[in-house]
Parts: C-alpha cells; structure tokens; sequence
C-alpha cells in the first residue's frame, strides 16, 4: 500500500512568535516545490507562537501542529489547553505522548489515551509517540514496551479513528543525541509497530497507518530511513529549528 510521507518538525519550547514566523517566512519559498499529494509538510511550534505560525503558512504547503492537547473540554486545568480552542486556531495536527512528556510531565499511556481521544472528536490530526529507553533496548524489551505503549495509549479507538493517526517511532535513546538508529534497526522496529497495528485493528486499517521514525534524523540519513518500506516519514527536532537544514531534510526524504 502506497502512504504519502509526512514530515514533521517539533519545536519543543523553541522559537517565540516572530521567530517562528521568520523561519516559516524563510521555509517556504524552499519547499514550495513538494507537491502536497506526495508529502505533507508540518511544524509544530509551542502554544504561544501557533498563531503567527498559522497567519504565516497560510497559501503554502506547510502545515500546523501542536505538541499537546488537554482532554477536557473546559474547567479547572491550571495551563493547559483544549482540542477546541487549537482547532478555532486552525491547528490540523498535534502531537500526543512525546518521550519529554512521558520522562518530565507525567503522561502514561492512560493519558495519551485521553488526550487522543479528544483530539479526534475534536477533528484534530494525531501524531501518537511511543519509542523504548536505550536500557529497555539494550536488554530486549523494546517489543514489549512498544506494544504495551501501543495497546494503553490507542485503546478503545474505532478503526475509523484509527485510520487518522500517525505514529510516530522515537527510541528515546535517539532525540537529541546525534545518535540515529541505522535504517536496518528502525525498519526492523517499525515492521513490528505495523504488525502490531495490524492485529489491533485489522490490516486494511494498519497497512495504511503512517510510522513516522524520529530521533535524530537530519538530511544526511533522511533518504535511507524514508526508503525503508514501514517507514513514512520522520518526526524532527533539532534539523526542523533552521530552514535550511528542514528544506534540505523535506526533498531528501
Ligand atoms: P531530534 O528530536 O530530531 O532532535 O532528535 C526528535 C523529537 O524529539 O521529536
């Protein structure tokens, strides 16, 4: 089955709202050429600098993402945000379970679920993260941890919402470290992401969930890990904060 790439870039807590309008501004004249049926092209800024992102982007190929969303619909939650109030916005798409999230904030499976939950009743574009400590890798857990994050975090979903969600693969052992995993590993590790999916939701459902890989990934190793047959696409943070390097990253992939 032929998925169209997606190419996400996660700010983290980078960029305030006339930086990111500049990188925008400096990112899409670069990328005007990737055809939209053939890619899509997100980045996901921090809350405050959604906006002049979304003013900025609009007539482009680019496209928003936010890196959390909150499950409830309103009331007393103390600095979050709801589905609802990114989606007024003009948010498509938003991140869900980072390994920053799950290691400094808290988030279990059990809140990944939520949250995703909400998202989709909410008409908003999940990318769902799950990904093994390099400890958990090194002593051949990384299956288990993976299905146990894919079993709690995607739990109760219809296969019509399922059809919505992007994975994203992140062995945390990879972000931010310089340290990739090689093309042969990752598409090892997304093969049994896919089977997973497959068995949880059928395979017509699963062969056409997109797997982003992420962790590390810059344009010098973007073409051998896209060309990976599970692999569709990446999930970037440092290579996405410059335009060149994100340009370059996109038309390599
Ligand atoms: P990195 O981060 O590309 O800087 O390794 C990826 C991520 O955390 O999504």
């Amino acid at each position: 089955m032929s998925r169209k790439v997606i190419i996400a870039g996660n700010w983290k807590m980078n960029k305030t709202a006339a930086e990111g309008k500049a990188l925008v501004d400096a990112l899409k004249p670069l990328v005007a050429d990737v055809c939209p049926d053939v890619a899509d092209i997100v980045v996901c800024p921090t809350f405050t600098t959604l906006a002049a992102v979304i003013d900025a982007v609009k007539g482009s190929n680019i496209k928003v993402g936010a890196q959390n969303v909150h499950w409830a619909e309103s009331g007393a939650f103390t600095g979050e945000i709801s589905a609802a109030m990114l989606k007024e916005l003009g948010v498509e798409y938003v991140i869900l379970g980072h390994s920053e999230r799950r290691q400094y904030f808290g988030e279990t499976d059990e809140t990944v679920n939520k949250r995703l939950k909400a998202a989709l009743a909410a008409g908003l574009k999940p990318i769902v993260c799950v990904g093994e400590l390099l400890e958990e890798r090194e002593t051949g857990k990384t299956e288990k941890v993976l299905f146990t994050q894919l079993e709690g975090g995607l739990a109760g979903l219809s296969k019509e919402d399922m059809a919505k969600v992007v994975i994203a693969y992140e062995p945390v052992w990879a972000i931010g470290t310089g340290k990739t995993a090689t093309p042969e590993i990752a598409e090892e590790t997304h093969n049994y992401i896919r089977c997973t999916l497959n068995d949880m939701f059928g395979k017509e459902i699963g062969e056409g969930v997109r797997i982003q890989y992420g962790g590390s990934m810059k344009a010098e190793n973007a073409k051998e890990l896209v060309a990976q047959p599970n692999i569709d696409g990446g999930l970037i943070g440092g290579a996405a904060l410059k335009a060149d390097s994100f340009s370059a990253l996109i038309h390599n992939a």
